[in-house]
């Protein structure tokens, strides 16, 4: 069990440029040995900074290693080579771990879509696990030994920054998607990460569904400064990132803001990965020879440059 620790009032290493580095995954490499079979380069040399505050987004084609990094970020995996800190602690050192194991809190996707998903510290997965909300989102707070009047504030206020307050009493069971998400999400804000990563929440939600955990994540991060890594196969979600990381057979291919990567649409096709909609359009308008930005990143982006050069002619 682990005692009782408070992330958010520790002090955070400060970087170069002043910006507070959480996680620093240097020269990463993961090798899954599997017996019978050739060692399995997973990730390899993968280098990366996450400073408090950010939200990434990481994206790449199925078996690319994007989960593999997410198990690396909340410690359940070690690297095979190179290192993982966080707030400056090794992953490495076995008398850190579980100092460092309550900074970051990876909310799973679904285990039908990750095959190789392992039984966490947490939770056995992403399904709801207690038959009343409130006791669902209490679980995790109470394993990491919060004591009884602190987890009863803690849960409240999770419910009512997920806006699911009304719902405390409900069956999980009973709950839309999006609203079961929201409530997993509740039960890892309970235990004050400083990191929540997000591996494919809105995998097998409907739209409405999608927008709800979209707008709660950016919540979290606007409002509580939550440092968000979501790992998506929508691109429209890994517009509305600070950042955009790019991961193809185990590497770091591309890392900016989404502008950066998006407008980059024929490296992204040729790496098997989709742009947004309205980028890829707008890309083929400019390239036809229209005078519109090629790089339009959302719909409304895209309606100003096709209403600004309809009202022109
Ligand atoms: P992604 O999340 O991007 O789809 P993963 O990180 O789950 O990719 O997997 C990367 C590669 O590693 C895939 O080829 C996958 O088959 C393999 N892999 C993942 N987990 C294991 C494991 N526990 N043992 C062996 N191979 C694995
Ligand atoms: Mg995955």
């Amino acid at each position: 069990q682990v005692s009782f620790v408070n992330c958010r009032q520790k002090g955070i290493s400060h970087s170069m440029d002043n910006k507070q580095v959480l996680i620093e995954v240097s020269h990463l490499t993961h090798i899954y040995e599997t017996e019978g079979e050739a060692p399995f380069y997973a990730l390899r040399d993968v280098s990366l900074q996450i400073n408090k505050g950010d939200f990434v987004a990481v994206i790449g084609t199925n078996g690319s290693g994007k989960s593999t990094l997410a198990r690396h970020l909340d410690a359940i995996l070690l690297p095979s080579e190179g290192d993982v800190l966080v707030d400056g602690l090794s992953v490495k050192n076995p008398d850190d771990i579980w100092k460092i194991r309550p900074y970051v809190l990876r909310n799973k996707g679904n285990p039908m879509e990750d095959e190789w998903e392992e039984l966490g510290p947490m939770k056995p997965d992403n399904q709801l696990v207690a038959s009343i909300v409130e006791d669902d989102v209490a679980f995790g707070p109470e394993n990491l030994g919060v004591p009884r009047e602190e987890i009863i504030a803690r849960v409240a206020d999770s419910l009512k920054k997920v806006g699911m307050e009304s719902y405390r009493k409900h069956s999980p069971s009973m709950l839309s998607g999006g609203q079961k998400q929201r409530i997993a999400i509740a039960g890892v804000l309970a235990m004050h990460p400083e990191c929540i990563v997000l591996d494919g929440p809105t995998a097998m939600l409907d739209p409405s569904g999608r927008k709800e955990v979209m707008e709660t994540i950016h919540r979290l991060n606007k409002e509580m400064g939550i440092t968000i890594v979501l790992i998506t196969h929508f691109m429209e979600e890994a517009v509305t990132a600070n950042r955009v990381v790019v991961i193809h057979k185990g590497q770091i291919t591309a890392d900016g803001t989404p502008e950066d990567v998006f407008s980059k649409v024929e490296e992204m096709k040729a790496g098997g990965l989709d742009v947004p909609v309205p980028t890829e359009l707008s890309y083929r308008l400019a390239q036809l020879g229209l005078p519109i930005r090629g790089d339009c990143m959302t719909n409304k982006e895209l309606g100003e440059e096709l209403c600004r050069f309809v009202l022109k002619k």
